[in-house]
Order: structure tokens, then C-alpha cells, then sequence
């Protein structure tokens, strides 16, 4: 018994519904949404996103670290060689509430963690998303100082409110190189 087998019946149910036809490389709705892996913030639930509708990065907290900008930075660069001129893609930074990397603000959790991925201790208090409005301010001006991310992208932020289900806009969409 794996814990995988729930989901492998669903997998029979959804390609046999034919659920895999149609999607496409390039998100249908041209747009990347970043986000946290908490389970509660699933973007194809909150958003009611369907498959192919929008490229999806996760990490603890959804914040723009480097390896998020990197894999901006490759979805952007497919898209300049599909989408010649005009506007490619909006990235949509989503932060929530109650987010679990506030933990990060804990001097004991901190260290642990740290000594756990070998990583230094002050680099990751940057981390916690205790309060989100400020954290997903920081993350828009953060990739707008990003020159990996191409010019032809909008950046938004918004905090999704976990016990009301619902989002709200911090930062309307804007070109990736305005002040933030
Ligand atoms: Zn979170």
C-alpha cells in the first residue's frame, strides 16, 4: 500500500476523461503564478486553474529566491522565442496568511534548519512570511531589480487570506522594470 495509490486512480479517471487533451506549453491564460507549497494554497483549487491554464512555482513561502528568478528567467526566455513583440506573460506573487515560514522568525528553528541545509542563519529570517502584504512588496521590487527577467513581463502581488478563501491585490500589474 503506498500512499501514491489514491492518486494513481484518479490519474486512470483523469486521462481516461481525456483531462490531458489540449494543454499546451505556454500557460492559456499567460500567466505564472508564485507561490507557497502549503496545501491550502493551491493555486489549481483557489484559482479554479485547469490544466495548462498557468505555470506554477512553489517553494516555502513563495518568495523570489534565486532559483525561483532562474526559472523565471527560463520561462521567459521560451516565451521571447514564442511571442515575438508585445506583452508576454504576468508573474502573480501570491504570499497568505498563517504562512508556516513565520517559524524562520524563531531563532531556535532558524538554526536548526540552517545547520540542516547548511545554509547561513540571518539569510533565512529573510525568509519568514510573517507579514505578507510587506513580504510580497518586497518580492515585486526584488524581481523588478532582477535584468534575467525580460522587459516584456508584468509583475503583481496578492495575499490569499486562508480562513476567508479569499485574495486580495497588493500590486496591480505593472512592467517588470517600473519602481516598485
Ligand atoms: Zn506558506
Amino acid at each position: 500500500m503506498s500512499r501514491f495509490d489514491v492518486v494513481r486512480e484518479r490519474n486512470v479517471a483523469f486521462a481516461e476523461a481525456g483531462g490531458h487533451e489540449g494543454a499546451t506549453i505556454m500557460p492559456r491564460l499567460s500567466l505564472v503564478v508564485v507561490t507557497c507549497l502549503d496545501p491550502r494554497v493551491d493555486p489549481a483549487a483557489i484559482f479554479a486553474l485547469g490544466l495548462g491554464d498557468a505555470a506554477v512555482l512553489r517553494n516555502a513561502g513563495g518568495r523570489i529566491t534565486d532559483e525561483v528568478v532562474e526559472d523565471l528567467a527560463f520561462i521567459g526566455q521560451m516565451a521571447e522565442t514564442a511571442v515575438p513583440e508585445g506583452p508576454l506573460f504576468e508573474i502573480a506573487i501570491v504570499h497568505h496568511t498563517q504562512c508556516g515560514t513565520a517559524l524562520l522568525a524563531d531563532e531556535g528553528v532558524r538554526t536548526r534548519y540552517a545547520k540542516r541545509i547548511g545554509a547561513e542563519p540571518g539569510a533565512l529570517g529573510a525568509r519568514a512570511v510573517l507579514d505578507p502584504d510587506g513580504t510580497v512588496r518586497a518580492d515585486v521590487a526584488r524581481l523588478r531589480a532582477s535584468t534575467a527577467i525580460p522587459d516584456r513581463v508584468t509583475i503583481s502581488a496578492h495575499v490569499y487570506d486562508v480562513t476567508t478563501g479569499r485574495v486580495r491585490t497588493i500590486i496591480e500589474a505593472g512592467e517588470a522594470r517600473l519602481a516598485a
